[in-house]
């Protein structure tokens, strides 16, 4: 792949709390995080930009991914609206801009060719695709000259989405995994718990650690805390063996936690 996404980036949906989503963003850049996730739907990239401005981190040496919402992905509408998030990170550019979900106003040649045209100007630096099935992703990609770098979807110990894995690894494609934690319930879970216990850890890192041990997959888990923040980085350094990997994937469930109704219907 031409461009490497950092292997962890801090999410930030429904950190809407201005103080709040600032300090997260800062903290997270100074301890270590160099990729931050957001998106126009989560009314904090004002904030977002903030707590970029005030970390001790270069803008240069972060990546930076936003989400154009539903209803802006119109040929017409996507510009103005890329400009709107742009003003509003306080920033130039974005690393990475995502289709947020293949819905409403939603159309592959029209929204792909809009897309293409902010990577020309340099507004964007690379483009992406979130919630999209194969089928989907390889529909978009026939309207874009751009290679699409990236499928955000929702992945986790209790949604494991091969198909999507294995699509994404054969086709050079990231798969950034959204809901690493699956919102919080990783913890607890008595497998999860049972390794963490081994290593000394936190379910999360372990939810994390067998997500970053799959090629091709990133991670961003949402933390407001220091203590998550940091618990979460940890996770790079966590090493999972081959039996503990397997004692994962032999989780039987398969549950999505985040499924609007007008996300039904996908892969
Ligand atoms: P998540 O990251 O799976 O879980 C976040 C929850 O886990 C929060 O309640 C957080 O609490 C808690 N947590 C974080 N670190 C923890 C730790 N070390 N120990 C215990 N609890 C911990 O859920 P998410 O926010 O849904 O997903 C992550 C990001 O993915 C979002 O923020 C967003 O950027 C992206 N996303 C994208 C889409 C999409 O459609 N593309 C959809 C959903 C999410 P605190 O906040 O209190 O730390």
């Amino acid at each position: 792949m031409e461009n490497d996404i950092p292997k962890i980036g801090l999410g930030t949906w429904q950190n809407t709390d201005p103080e709040e989503c600032i300090q997260s963003v800062k903290t997270a850049l100074d301890s270590g995080y160099r990729h931050i996730d957001t998106a126009q739907i989560y009314e904090n990239e004002q904030h977002v930009g903030k707590g970029i401005k005030q970390s001790q981190i270069n803008r240069d040496n972060i990546f930076l991914a936003t989400k154009v919402w539903i209803d802006k992905l119109g040929e017409d509408d996507v510009k103005n609206s890329v400009e709107t998030s742009l003003e509003k990170l306080d920033t130039s550019f974005v690393d990475l801009l995502y289709v947020h979900w293949p819905a409403d106003s939603y159309d592959a040649e029209e929204t792909m060719k809009a897309f293409n045209e902010l990577v020309e100007e340099g507004l964007v630096e690379d483009i992406g695709v979130s919630n999209f099935s194969p089928e989907q992703l390889e529909e978009a990609q026939k309207h874009s000259d751009v290679d699409i770098l990236a499928n955000q979807v929702e992945m986790h110990p209790f949604l494991q989405q091969e198909r999507l894995v294995e699509y994404c690894q054969e086709n050079d494609v990231y798969l950034v995994a959204y809901s690493p934690l699956a919102r919080g319930n990783v913890i607890g879970h008595s497998v999860l718990k049972d390794i963490a216990d081994n290593h000394g850890v936190s379910e999360a890192q372990v939810s994390l650690a067998w997500l970053q041990s799959k090629e091709n997959v990133v991670v961003i888990p949402k933390a407001s805390s220091e203590d998550h923040i940091k618990d979460n980085l940890d996770s790079v350094d966590l090493e999972l063996s081959g039996s503990e990997i397997e004692r994962i994937e032999n989780i039987e469930k398969n549950e999505r936690y985040v499924d609007p109704d007008f996300g039904k219907g996908w892969g």
